[in-house]
């Protein structure tokens, strides 16, 4: 018999984006391993790069369907668009929430059907609309009548979705309310706009902000949509079917309160709808702890007691989300490899600043971070970096957060068997750093 964990690897070895590149098998902990591999294949490679984990996205996926069987995850592109991921999730049945038309044509080119993507973006330029008209993708946000008014040109069989503002955003770690949504008042003008452009409104749309730890928030918005459907109804609109409970989960433990409370605000105020289809745009929730980053210290300088270094990675590239996700990068002690070793080299820490290796003072990466002593050439890896990083890094002072590598592992279940199924049905490529 097979088991769940080597159907999810067979699956996933015939993604696109994943079929035909070299994925190592990870026994439990084995990252450290994999990663001291990689720099020690190659004595002179110094560069940045990533481990994609395929087991914990097989696992979150699994960890969803579990929890919120009857809500379809739409990933939000926007967060981590690393080809090899994609291929991932699509093999894992995921839709896909894009907001350009880059990321349609990135998702279409991996052979997903149209019908399993959301247009999330409420205000699309002109082309972008023509764009999806063309390829056949029919359902997108808005919440302006410009945006109704541009659909209706370019675009007049796309079923709508109205995206409210989300009455509570509180708990949330970046919040979108300011730029989008709806407010109360806009509603009904917008759905009357929406009937005198011939448009359907099929349902709502909102996001509570990103990794929320409020998930009274869900229930805040679920309750506002259905106060929406109502309304559609009093004004003699089509029935509304789609609700789209956008993003802001983590993967952690969080998880489980999430979708209970999003579960039990289903119940509460969607319990007699029973064409319903509710979808939600997850980004954090499968990126965030798939990806690892592996940066080089390429410079140090000793200050009395105090130790800075320079890694090859930093604010203006894939830790930009410490500014613009008011995020956290943590590199803790079992993510050293000294001069790619993963041998201890003295237990004595010392107060320590990590920049990235631009030379604008903002790009500093830890602060007061206890660290023992390094040295340059040694790595720094940092775990869970999947979320908002390399997709929003830049080239500045010429250092180009896209031309960092990913290599692909699958971790969680009995290695030999994930390397013998590989075998059998994949030559292996080695891809080299
Ligand atoms: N949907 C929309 C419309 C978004 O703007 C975002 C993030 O900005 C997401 C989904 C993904 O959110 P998260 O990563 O918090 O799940």
């Amino acid at each position: 018999m097979v088991s769940d964990t080597n159907k999810s690897l067979q699956i996933i070895m015939g993604a696109p984006g994943v079929k035909g590149k070299k994925v190592t098998a990870l026994p439990q902990d084995g990252l450290t391993d994999l990663i001291h591999s990689v720099v020690s294949e190659n004595q002179n490679f110094k560069e940045p790069f990533y481990v994609l984990d395929l087991g914990v996205v097989t696992s979150l996926m699994e960890k969803w369907t579990r929890s919120l069987p009857t809500v379809r995850p739409f990933y939000a592109v926007k967060c981590n668009p690393d080809p090899a991921f994609l291929g991932a999730m699509a093999a894992l049945g995921s839709g896909f929430d894009c907001a350009s038309l880059a990321e349609i044509e990135a998702i279409l080119s991996l052979g997903v059907s149209p019908d399993r993507v959301v247009s999330a973006n409420p205000c699309k330029a002109e082309s972008h609309i023509k764009y999806a008209a063309a390829v056949g993708v029919n359902l997108t946000t808005f919440d302006s009548k410009d945006e109704i008014e541009k659909i209706r040109k370019y675009h007049p069989k796309c079923e709508l979705l109205i995206r409210i503002k989300a009455p509570d955003e509180s708990g949330s770690k970046s919040t979108l309310g300011s730029k989008y949504g709806a407010l109360p008042e806009e509603v009904a003008p917008l759905l009357q706009a929406a009937r005198c452009a011939k448009l359907t409104v099929s349902g709502v749309s909102f996001h509570v902000g990103s990794a929320t730890t409020n998930f009274g928030a869900y229930r805040a918005a679920i309750a506002a949509a259905k106060t929406i459907f109502e309304a559609a109804s009093r004004l003699g609109l089509p029935k509304m079917h789609v609700l789209n409970i956008g993003g802001g989960f983590t993967a952690g433990p969080h998880f489980d309160d999430a979708s209970k409370v999003v579960k039990s605000a289903l119940r509460q105020y969607f319990i007699n709808e029973p064409g319903l289809t509710v979808i939600s745009e997850p980004g954090r929730f499968f990126a965030e702890s798939a990806f690892t980053l592996a940066t080089n210290i390429i410079g140090k300088r000793m200050r009395g007691e105090l130790r800075e270094y320079w890694i090859n990675d930093g604010i203006y590239g894939s830790m930009n989300c410490i500014l613009t996700n008011h995020a956290t990068v943590n590199a803790p002690f079992a993510c050293i490899l000294y001069g790619g070793n993963p041998a201890c080299r003295g237990m004595r820490t010392y107060c320590s600043t990590v920049f990235g290796p631009t030379c604008d003072a903002l790009d500093t990466v830890l602060t007061g971070h206890q660290l023992p002593e390094l040295q340059v050439s040694d790595w720094l890896v940092f775990p869970n970096m999947g979320a908002y990083t390399a997709a929003a890094g830049s080239n500045f002072n010429g250092f180009n957060t896209a031309a960092i590598t990913t290599h692909l592992a699958y971790s969680g279940a009995d290695a030999d068997a994930i390397g013998e199924e590989y075998l059998r049905h994949f030559k292996p490529r080695v891809a080299k750093p």
